[in-house]
């Protein structure tokens, strides 16, 4: 007989990485998704291999990723079960994960999916009407089993089929730890991430800047924002230029570099030419609001914000050469550096 494959949903952190092991430790072939998405997780894509090897070394499990960008940088814009606390859609992402992982079954032969979720152990996206909720609008209600509290839930398709034991399942609930810390200990696993999660989108500040950006694009463009504008406003120093123009500079090297590749085709990029300062990136408003000012002003403005936080010479700011390319074209200008009173309303 062929041996039984599940696919698992891997956030990376302990519930997640325990499911699958209390499911791989009935002898089933456990295939986990690691999703990315700007708002979490997407650095990850830039070294896929090292990730992978990391937590086969470490936790003996086969992940890989998923980039699931496209489809849920316009969810965000307007989740059909609404936000959590901050700018966070928890039960329409779940939804959407669990969508993308049942058509990864079909795909993969796999017979069932696992999730590291604990019954009670988040407010509002781990209550039972929640994951019934969950289960029964992505599609997934007997397939999904939930290793972790498993015990506490109806028995699953693959528990009733006979692949599953349900006696090797678990009973937990609630917030604490305790539970999934002693069965860590009998994996022999000890090195695990703390449980705070990197969704930027829970996050108070960053989810307000998201939420900011979805606001602007809407008025500005009349769409939800590409997945490249949430990546670029996640990296360096933001500015909105008069006229509803974007602008983002780099504060060191590797977000100089982050920016440049950022870049589309029809964005700006500005960069110090005789001494050392940010890259610059701006995206212009395809629609700029009244008083907007003309391209070669922009360019200046920009510029100016180039110098300004450009290198100093003998402790001192003074004009300097900026390369700027626009429309697949470079040409130098000579900027002042422009004073902290003109732009102390741009910074966002
Ligand atoms: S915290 Fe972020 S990644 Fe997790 S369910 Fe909520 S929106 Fe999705």
């Amino acid at each position: 007989m062929s041996q039984v494959t599940a696919i698992a949903l891997f956030s990376g952190g302990l519930d997640s990485i325990l499911a699958c092991r209390v499911i791989m430790a009935q002898g089933i072939r456990v295939v986990a998704l690691k999703f990315v998405t700007p708002f979490f997780d997407h650095h990850l894509l830039a070294r896929e291999d090292a990730y992978r090897a990391d937590i086969r070394r470490k936790y003996g499990i086969g992940v890989r990723l998923v980039d699931l960008s496209n489809g849920y940088v316009e969810l965000v814009a307007n989740p059909p079960h609404g936000y959590g606390k901050h700018f966070n859609p928890c039960i329409d992402c779940k939804i959407f994960m669990l969508r993308r992982a049942r058509a990864i079954m079909a795909e993969q032969g796999a017979s069932f999916l696992v999730s590291g979720e604990v019954l009670g152990q988040r407010p509002m996206s781990q209550r039972l009407d929640t994951l019934r909720l969950i289960e029964r609008e992505s599609g997934c209600a007997g397939i999904l089993l939930r290793p972790l509290c498993a015990r506490r839930l109806p028995a699953t398709e693959p528990e009733l089929a006979g692949l599953v034991q349900r006696t090797g399942l678990h009973a937990m609930s609630g917030r604490g730890r305790k539970g999934q810390i002693q069965l860590a200990a009998q994996f022999g696993i000890s090195e695990y991430p703390s449980p705070a999660g990197g969704c930027m989108l829970t996050d108070p500040n960053l989810g307000s800047r998201i939420a900011g950006l979805y606001q602007e694009r809407e008025q500005v463009a009349g769409s939800a924002p590409r997945p490249s504008d949430i990546r670029l406003l996640l990296v360096g120093r933001q500015f909105r230029l008069p006229g509803s123009h974007w602008f983002v500079l780099g504060r060191n090297e590797g977000e100089n570099e982050q920016i440049a590749a950022l870049a589309n085709e029809d964005d700006w990029l500005l960069t110090m030419v005789t001494r050392p300062g940010p890259t610059g990136l701006l995206r212009r408003a395809r629609q700029p609001s009244a008083g907007s000012p003309g391209e070669e002003e922009l360019a200046a403005l920009a510029a100016g914000l180039v110098v300004r936080y450009g290198r100093k010479v003998g402790g001192r700011r003074g004009a300097a050469d900026v390369l700027l390319i626009r429309d697949g074209e470079q040409c130098t200008l000579t900027a002042a550096p422009l004073s902290d009173e003109t732009f102390a309303n741009w910074l966002r």
